[in-house]
C-alpha cells in the first residue's frame, strides 16, 4: 500500500491550522465517480479523509 498524507483536523499548528500527517490504515472508495481515502492519522489516530484523482486512486487500489 503507498503512503498517503492529508490534512489532519487536529493536529494544528501555532496558527491554529491543520497539518499535513500520514495516513494510515487507507482504505480507497469511490462514490459518483469520486475517488477519495479514508484513513486515520498516524500521530492521533484521528479519522481523515482526502479525495483524490482517478490515477492516484488506481496506483493506491494496488
Ligand atoms: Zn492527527
Amino acid at each position: 500500500m503507498a503512503e498517503i498524507k492529508g490534512l489532519c483536523m487536529k493536529d494544528r499548528d501555532a496558527n491554529n491550522k491543520p497539518t499535513m500527517q500520514m495516513m494510515k490504515d487507507v482504505k480507497v472508495e469511490e462514490k459518483n465517480n469520486r475517488f477519495f481515502a479514508k484513513g486515520k492519522c498516524t500521530k492521533c489516530g484521528g479519522n481523515m479523509f482526502k479525495f483524490l484523482s482517478k490515477d492516484d486512486a488506481m496506483k493506491l487500489k494496488k
